[in-house]
């Protein structure tokens, strides 16, 4: 099956998709739409009816009950007519065994037809990706495996770090210069996540065979975010058998994760020890120097021109995250825009980036004592019993509620966290997903946290991502 984007309709729905992206003010929120939109393959136009297609079926129901009302109203706005249907469908893509044949016919102009489950994205390359210290080590083991895909010793790659530090980015530039090399082979890039919702969608149709087939026969396979197996036994299980039969064929595998394997702390001891079999690399924060270089290179695609000075206001006040960079760059371009010969003072500029500072501020003035210190006093324990080994569960919820303060609203790193609370990375790890866990079920602990934050002057959506 042929999937043509209709060049006009596609580009009108990025507009749409900008402006909407635009309008979310949560960073949280705003990286899980991107990930569901990131899944559409392709965008038709017929009349008023705007029909968009995903890879899969349940990204597309996703995509129905959850944004279509308001991408409807942008799409209105960039349209000239001003009138718009909005569809969401699931397009299966062709399975490999299927495909591959097609192909051998011609010798020479081998293209490989496997359809990615998740789209790569093209703006994500080498050449827009920014080298520092901070990531130099991890963008030259990319390269390497670019150079010798499944053939060398970097398989798999396991590429680590905070959120929005380009784990991402340098993973799709790897499958993107894959397939600008090599057209003959299968890329498939796609998260965890997404893997276990096939999965699941495979199982639900007893097509489990047809799971393992697809799989096992791509070239590269890039698994975004795998923290996320630590849902599931049974999908450990079987991705230890799809990361063998790969292996075993000298397949690239590369994979990310928000923390190192040994630091995953519900991920079997097996996988854990596949995980670091092959290259393990760490992406850190990124230097002002290098904060300014990424901020000066996302410039560059922009229309407007925006100034140095702006430019170097922004390296300089938020430094957590490139993602966050990125909101702020957006904002002033947006501003910038509608009044381009305008200076911007340094008070102007806080003012119109208020919400990213704000940000960056309060995590910083937050220290990892005082939020014990109150978490036991709440809970009325002592700070040695915060601290202890203890497991009874009136100690456990205090102690796990403020490992998970301290990693989701401070920048302390997770290093940091666990030399503070005695214990180790796995520990906090642990700790902080068994408190998000509860918090989405439990309202009481829900409103005790909100309490606790409120007398440092958070609220629950400083949270950072
Ligand atoms: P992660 O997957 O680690 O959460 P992403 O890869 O999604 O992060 O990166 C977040 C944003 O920051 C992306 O838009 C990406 O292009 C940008 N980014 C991060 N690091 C760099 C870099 N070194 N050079 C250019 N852009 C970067
Ligand atoms: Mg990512």
């Amino acid at each position: 099956m042929e999937t043509t984007t209709d060049i006009a309709s596609r580009e009108l729905w990025e507009k749409a998709k900008t402006i909407y992206l635009s309008t979310i003010a949560s960073q949280e929120e705003k990286s899980q739409v991107e990930r569901y939109l990131s899944m559409i393959v392709s965008v038709e136009r017929s009349g008023d009816t705007f029909v968009v297609c995903t890879s899969n079926a349940f990204s597309a129901e996703f995509l129905k009950a959850n944004y279509s009302e308001r991408m409807k109203k942008c799409l209105e706005l960039v349209v000239p007519e001003g009138k718009v249907e909005l569809e969401f469908k699931f397009r299966e893509a062709p399975i490999p065994s299927i495909i591959k044949p097609i192909q051998e016919q011609s010798k020479h102009q081998k293209v490989s037809t496997f359809i990615s489950t998740m789209p790569l994205n093209e703006e994500y390359t080498f050449d827009e990706f920014v080298r520092g210290p901070s990531n130099s080590f991890a963008l030259a083991a990319a390269q390497a495996v670019v150079a010798n895909p499944g053939k060398g010793g970097y398989n798999p790659l396991f590429i680590h770090g905070g959120t929005g530090l380009g784990k991402t980015h340098l993973m799709q530039a790897i499958g993107n210069e894959i397939k600008k090399r090599d057209p003959s082979l299968a890329i498939c890039y796609l998260t965890a996540e997404e893997y276990l919702n096939e999965y699941v969608n495979y199982m639900k149709d007893s097509n489990l065979p047809g799971f393992r087939a697809k799989y096992r026969s791509v070239d590269v396979l890039l698994l975004d975010d795998v923290q996320f197996f630590q849902k599931g036994k049974q999908i450990q299980e079987e991705f230890f058998n799809t990361f063998n039969a790969l292996k075993d064929n000298r397949k690239q595998i590369v994979m990310t994760s928000d923390v190192a394997p040994k630091n995953l702390p519900s991920i079997e001891q097996r996988l854990i020890s596949r995980f670091e079999g092959g290259m393990l690399q760490e992406i850190e924060t990124p230097s002002y120097e290098t904060r300014l270089a990424i901020l000066k290179k996302k410039a560059e695609g922009l229309e407007v021109n925006v100034p140095d000075y702006v430019l170097e206001f922004i390296a300089d006040r938020i430094k957590s995250h490139v993602r966050a960079m990125e909101g702020a760059l957006g904002k002033v371009s947006v501003y910038l825009s509608a009044y381009p010969s305008s200076v911007l003072s340094n008070e102007a500029l806080e003012h119109l980036l208020g919400d990213f500072i704000q940000k960056e501020q309060t995590m910083k003035k937050l220290n990892i004592e005082e939020i014990q210190a109150l978490v036991a006093k709440k809970y009325s324990i002592t700070m040695d019993q915060l601290l202890s080994p203890e497991r009874t569960q009136s100690v456990v919820t205090p102690r796990q509620l403020a490992m998970y303060i301290a990693r989701k609203f401070t920048t302390k790193s997770l290093p940091e966290i666990a030399k503070m609370f005695e214990k180790t990375h796995a520990t906090i790890i642990h700790g902080v997903r068994n408190i998000e866990k509860r918090l989405d079920v439990e309202a009481d602990l829900k409103a005790s946290l909100a309490e606790i934050l409120a007398e440092f002057g958070y609220k629950l959506s400083d949270k950072m991502d």
